[in-house]
């Protein structure tokens, strides 16, 4: 396989097409890491605000580390894959920790903080530090399947490994940050799902068009099979007060906080009575809400009710509207919460 890339024309294209986004104009290392992890989660459009929120609230490593974990999750609410929130958390309490409230620069050392996985060690030590270091996110995986007609699947961890060494190659020894970063562009803006060959720089020397399959590549694992629940969820009031319960670690929805709920439609007032030990009485349907979290899509039927006392119940809190609104919620019961918010209570 020839391993080449015109560079020269890949970055000139760069420089001429790349969008203006703030990251792009705050190279700090701090900066450099919450944006390519915020950038793993969505497209970059949507990013812009979310970054821009973080930074005027967490503005450094120490601000980061200073803050609750109740705090960074609300910051990211929205953006999914909670634990990378978490992560950024925990690795900035280890930034301050061990590294003097910096972002160090060298491989070995970013490869011992929890969370952080090849892309975005790659990406600071490209885009923060200038080094010739791959970054290689499914953008760049899906331009070199197709440029190399590679026919792997690119989902698995060896198939990503060989990525990684020959993006590593590639790179010009001449500020490779800025060929790495024109690959990550091209990805998301020309070879997107339907590639845009007649605007891409690599058109002439591209594999995978000339044998007329960019299209089919890359070879994807086949998706799991999407699992359907139907929840009852029991919004329960005490006077202003609303009983919530915070999501237990080691599961999906860890640290978020939910209003209780229930599998099935059948015998809620029978199940909130056994579980929570609760007496309540129906007050009315809210309209039914779905939304989607790793392999499940969840249906969600929420009904009002009214409690006769607030007694504290294991795992749960009641809340008032004032806290709540300072909660971070998981994205369907968010939904929920904006619905109520729109009604009288
Ligand atoms: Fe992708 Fe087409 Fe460019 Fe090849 S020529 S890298 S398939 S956009």
């Amino acid at each position: 396989m020839r391993q080449k890339l015109p560079i020269p024309a890949l970055t000139l294209w760069f420089q001429r097409e790349k969008r203006s986004f703030p990251w792009r104009e705050n190279r700090s290392p701090y900066a450099v890491w919450i944006s390519e992890v915020m950038l793993q989660q969505t497209r970059a459009e949507v990013v812009i605000a979310y970054f821009e929120r973080w930074m005027a609230r967490f503005p450094s490593l120490e601000a980061l580390a200073r803050s609750s974990l109740d705090e960074v999750l609300k910051a990211w609410e929205g953006l999914g894959y909670y634990s990378r929130a978490r992560y950024l958390h925990r690795a900035a309490k280890e930034f301050v920790l061990r590294h003097g409230g910096k972002i160090p620069s060298r491989r070995e050392e970013l490869e011992k903080i929890p969370g952080l996985g090849p892309y975005t060690v790659g990406a600071i030590l490209s885009f923060a530090f200038h080094k010739k270091a791959a970054a290689v996110d499914s953008n760049v995986a899906r331009v070199m399947a197709r440029y190399f007609a590679l026919e792997d699947e690119i989902s698995k961890s060896g198939v990503q490994k060989r990525l990684r060494v020959l993006v590593e190659k590639l790179l010009p020894k001449k500020e490779p940050w800025v060929a790495m970063e024109a690959l990550i562009e091209l990805g998301a803006a020309v070879c997107q799902r339907r590639p845009q060959c007649e605007a891409c720089p690599l058109q002439d020397t591209c594999e995978g068009r000339r044998r007329g399959i960019a299209e089919s590549l890359p070879k994807k694992s086949p998706r799991r099979e999407t699992t359907l629940l139907k929840r009852s969820v029991a919004v329960i009031a005490w006077q202003n007060l609303l009983l919530v319960k915070r999501g237990e670690e080691g599961k999906v929805m860890a640290d978020l906080y939910e209003f209780p709920y229930f599998e099935g439609e059948q015998r809620i007032l029978q199940k909130i009575a056994r579980e929570l030990g609760l007496v309540v009485h129906f007050e009315r349907f809210l309209p039914p809400v779905s939304h989607t979290f790793t392999r499940f899509k969840a249906n969600l039927l929420p009904i009002l009710f009214r409690a006769k006392e607030n007694k504290p119940i294991t795992g749960h809190r009641w809340v008032s509207w004032e806290e709540i609104a300072r909660l971070p919620f998981s994205s369907g019961h968010r939904k929920i919460l904006a619905e109520l918010a729109n009604q009288k209570l």
